[in-house]
């Protein structure tokens, strides 16, 4: 890109990606999830260019980039190109003190893996520009307005996990957020001589955008039902299990079957992070398995790859927990195994992978880690 001659960079930004330990699809439900940042991330680097409304970013590892001008900002045809309007968008909704720039990222994060690639890349604009022109932002406003910026630019009518994990994250911790009212509390995770593993299974469905949005109206289809025969019910956060069950038979079986995973979902976040904090680790992978087969039967957004590594996962003593991790439809799995034995679970599962869908499985650990950060700064 033509700014490349002259970038020199002022600011640079670390925003990770997040696994969640628990609690799919509870977010836009309004109850808990259990997610931590990663290692993997996106850099941002960043200058001021002088200008009043021209900026111009570039994707390194994807070899894209544009122009673009701050006082006509509308949707692109490109995707990721949304992602970054979005958040220019929502922030010129808040302030004018955003003047011209120029940014460059490269990522060690896979996209489109369940990792929330997408958040990082929201998130980090927002810290960045925030930080470069001064624009009094909280973090909690950096996470608000790059989830609407997804709902908006990128048509995800994601809940507020994703950005909140990626922002919020502290090492070695998993946050157990509400998120009805985003109180949060940080619980410790210690798994020793246990890890956490990601498998990828490198399927990443283009349903995924279509079908979450799907989920999230059955959910309130579900809701609106139930609200019926209890007026005081306005999200699936507030549903019981004898309330489900009570209003079983007014419910078509699609929409009772999302409702019932949600509902057994939200307590599982709860019933982990106590877990966590009594050291039960067997309890936490037994909630593991169970939350994956509510994914795959009763939300059903997983796919033959992710059930197969959930289903190999279970035939090894060495993994305490395994489950498909993020909005669904593929990405990564998320298993718990013993540090000894991770060596030869990779390679046989790697094997097996490869034998059935002829997909080279990808693996690696990842470790709770902070959230998005200012990297180096220097100010001319
Ligand atoms: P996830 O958030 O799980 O990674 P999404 O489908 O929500 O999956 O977001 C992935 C999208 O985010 C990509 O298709 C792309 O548009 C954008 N994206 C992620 N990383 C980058 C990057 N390094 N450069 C450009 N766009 C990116
Ligand atoms: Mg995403």
């Amino acid at each position: 890109m033509q700014f490349l001659n002259t970038f020199n960079p002022e600011l640079i930004v670390e925003s990770p990606g997040r696994i969640n330990l628990i609690g799919e699809h509870t977010d836009y439900n309004m109850g808990y999830v259990l997610p931590t940042a990663i290692e993997k991330k996106i850099i941002f680097e960043f200058q001021r260019n002088g200008s009043e409304k021209d900026c111009n970013i570039y994707s390194k590892g994807f070899d894209v980039g544009f122009r673009l001008d701050l006082t006509n900002l509308s949707k692109s045809e490109i995707e990721w190109e949304n992602y970054v309007l979005g958040v220019l968008n929502e922030i010129s909704k808040r302030t004018d003190k955003v003047g011209g720039f120029d940014c460059t990222i490269h990522s060690n994060l896979p996209a489109g893996s369940g990792l929330s690639s997408s958040a990082a890349l929201e998130c980090g604009l927002a810290f960045g520009l925030n930080q470069l022109f001064d624009l009094g932002l909280s973090k909690l406003d950096i996470v608000q307005l790059s989830q609407i910026a997804e709902h908006t630019y990128a048509g995800t009518q994601c809940g507020i996990m994703d950005q909140f994990a990626s922002v919020m994250s502290e090492a070695g911790k998993v946050i157990l957020l509400d998120c009805r009212t985003l109180k949060s509390q940080m619980i410790p995770i210690n798994l020793e001589p246990y890890k956490l593993v990601l498998l990828n299974t490198k399927v990443s469905h283009n349903l995924a955008t279509s079908e979450y949005n799907v989920r999230k109206r059955e959910c309130e289809e579900g809701v609106e039902t139930i609200k019926e025969f209890y007026p005081e019910i306005n999200t699936l956060r507030d549903v019981s299990v004898e309330m489900l069950l009570d209003c079983q038979s007014h419910l078509n079986e699609t929409v009772y079957k999302r409702c019932a995973f949600i509902v057994a979902e939200n307590q599982r976040v709860l019933e982990v992070a106590a877990a966590l904090e009594s050291n039960d680790l067997k309890k936490v992978g037994t909630l593991l398995y169970e939350a994956h087969e509510g994914i795959s039967k009763e939300y059903e957004v997983s796919c033959p790859e992710s059930d197969f590594l959930v289903d190999f996962a279970k035939t090894d003593a060495n993994v305490l927990g395994a489950r498909q991790t993020g909005g669904g439809f593929g990405g990564c799995t998320l298993n718990i195994i013993h540090g000894d034995a991770i060596e030869s679970f990779v390679e046989k599962a790697t094997k097996e992978y490869k034998v059935k869908f002829d997909i080279d499985l990808e693996a690696f650990e990842v470790r709770p880690s902070r959230g998005t950060m200012i990297a180096a700064l220097e100010v001319r």
